[in-house]
């Protein structure tokens, strides 16, 4: 195991204060909070592992460039400049703007199901990407490797397709009803394992086989050129940047929620080959959903900011120093025994609480048991990722059991440093050491749908 971590290839100009508090007050304030940290006020958490979305901090040339934007709202000067990033680094012909990258996927999705029964297929796609196939009216379909749900063993790219899945569902329901072919690069769901090259290629090229669309949903294409300059044969010597135009010539669409490795706090955007069909069809459709196309419900600033964003997330110190933080978290809980998805992926560690608290049965929520007690440990929030999220059948109203009860502790990016992830992996060690005392929870208030955002607990005291 590679034991080096690169230092940060950047030095502080700017803080943000954080407020430390006493386990006193955190045992009150999770009380108050109904045992559910989304519930938390952010000035109640010392190092917030929510979410690596949208928590990035700027440089001091996107701040700069803040101050160039053109709030024109048609054909802004911030437009053209954003526009001539992305094609540069896409070599795609057509660029549209968007809020984030929800907005692209309201906007784009649709734009491919032309008639009833259709589906999209993905090697898992994102939360919202499936809620955006369903609306509009088609099904999503997963084709991930079978080594994506080994949380032990190596694999290089746990977040490829499965090829025999994929050509097998597309025989399934006949080539004609495929709407697309979605490579979520890095794998989201899959806990950020990247996909390689090779897969791509071959999904690519099995879609032209049988004439489908392909789409890069890529919010973290940037590490996961990072992962393939690492891991893949014959990428070592490559720039980053040619190792994402690499990746982007296997797909005909790019959707990309820029606030991941776009650095910016909100944006996203549509980038589109050479279809200029369907590039229209985008831009027509996209006025009354997001904005006109050269705003698309970005502010003039923001795709300044974006433009030097997404630069800055292709430099490769960057990079490193980016993933070698998320490993550094995981290697220390490795070490402990705590057990956590392996490899690491890029953005985040997953830590196996149905291994941790297997007397807490997962209808009382086994990882939502062991965020509560980080929090109270360390005033660290973190979020579950297990059958609390999964919510219940539909039909039959029962608690759907998750195949895997996972605690996400996702690292923004540029915010923290190595001593604050020490504090982290020292609570997270402090909860695994005591973790028979863990208590499950019973719902207080349970909404009918997205339970786990506004969601009330209490422990179970006895079990
Ligand atoms: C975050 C994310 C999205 C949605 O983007 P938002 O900017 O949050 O709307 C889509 N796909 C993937 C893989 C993501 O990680």
């Amino acid at each position: 195991m590679k034991k080096k971590y690169a230092a940060e290839p950047y030095r502080i100009k700017v803080i943000e204060h954080i407020r430390q508090t006493t386990k006193e007050e955190r045992i009150k304030i999770l009380k108050n909070a109904g045992y559910n940290p989304f519930s938390l006020r952010s000035e109640d958490v010392y190092i917030d592992l929510l979410t690596d979305s949208g928590t990035s901090a700027m440089s001091q040339e996107q701040w700069s460039a803040l101050m160039i934007g053109d709030e024109a709202y048609a054909g802004s000067r911030s437009f053209y400049r954003l526009e001539s990033v992305v094609k540069n680094i896409t070599n795609y012909q057509y660029f549209i703007p968007a809020h984030q990258g929800r907005g692209a996927e309201q906007v784009f999705l649709p734009q491919l199901v032309t008639k009833k029964g259709m589906y999209y297929i993905s090697n898992i796609h994102f939360d919202t990407t499936r809620s955006h196939v369903e609306l509009a009216g088609a099904r999503a379909i997963d084709c991930v490797i079978d080594d994506c749900f080994d949380l032990q063993t190596y694999h290089p790219f746990k977040g490829n397709f499965c090829l025999n899945k994929l050509e097998k569902t597309i025989l399934d329901k006949g080539k004609e009803n495929i709407a697309g072919i979605i490579m979520t690069i890095t794998n989201n769901s899959a806990g950020g394992q990247p996909v390689s090259m090779e897969n791509m290629r071959q999904v690519s090229e099995m879609a032209k086989k049988y004439g489908i669309t392909t789409i890069i949903d890529g919010a973290r294409y940037a590490e996961n050129a990072f992962f393939i300059k690492e891991r893949e044969e014959g990428y070592q010597d490559m720039d980053i940047i040619d190792i994402a135009r690499e990746a982007f010539s296997y797909a005909d669409v790019l959707l990309m929620s820029a606030k991941k490795d776009g650095l910016v706090n909100m944006g996203g955007f549509i980038a589109i080959k050479d279809h200029e069909e369907l590039y229209n069809k985008c831009r027509t459709y996209i006025v009354p959903m997001e904005g006109f196309p050269t705003y698309g419900g970005m502010n003039g600033r923001d795709m300044d900011a974006l433009a030097v964003g997404l630069m800055e997330a292709l430099d490769e110190n960057y990079l490193r120093h980016r993933i070698d933080q998320v490993r550094y978290l995981g290697d220390r809980l490795r070490e402990a025994g705590v057990p956590v998805q392996y490899p690491i992926g890029g953005h985040a560690v997953f830590v196996d609480c149905k291994s941790i608290a297997p007397h807490i049965p997962y209808d009382q929520f086994p990882a939502q048991s062991v965020t509560n007690a980080i929090y109270i440990e360390a005033g660290v929030r973190a979020v579950e990722i297990g059958s609390l999220l999964l919510g219940r059948d539909p039909d039959t109203h029962e608690n759907i059991q998750s195949e895997m009860e996972l605690m996400r502790l996702t690292i923004p990016r540029r915010v923290y440093t190595y001593r604050h992830l020490d504090v982290v992996a020292d609570a997270v060690i402090h909860v695994f050491e005591h973790r028979s005392e863990l208590k499950g929870l019973a719902f207080v208030y349970e909404p009918p749908i997205l339970r786990h955002f506004t969601a009330v607990f209490k422990p179970i005291d006895s079990l």
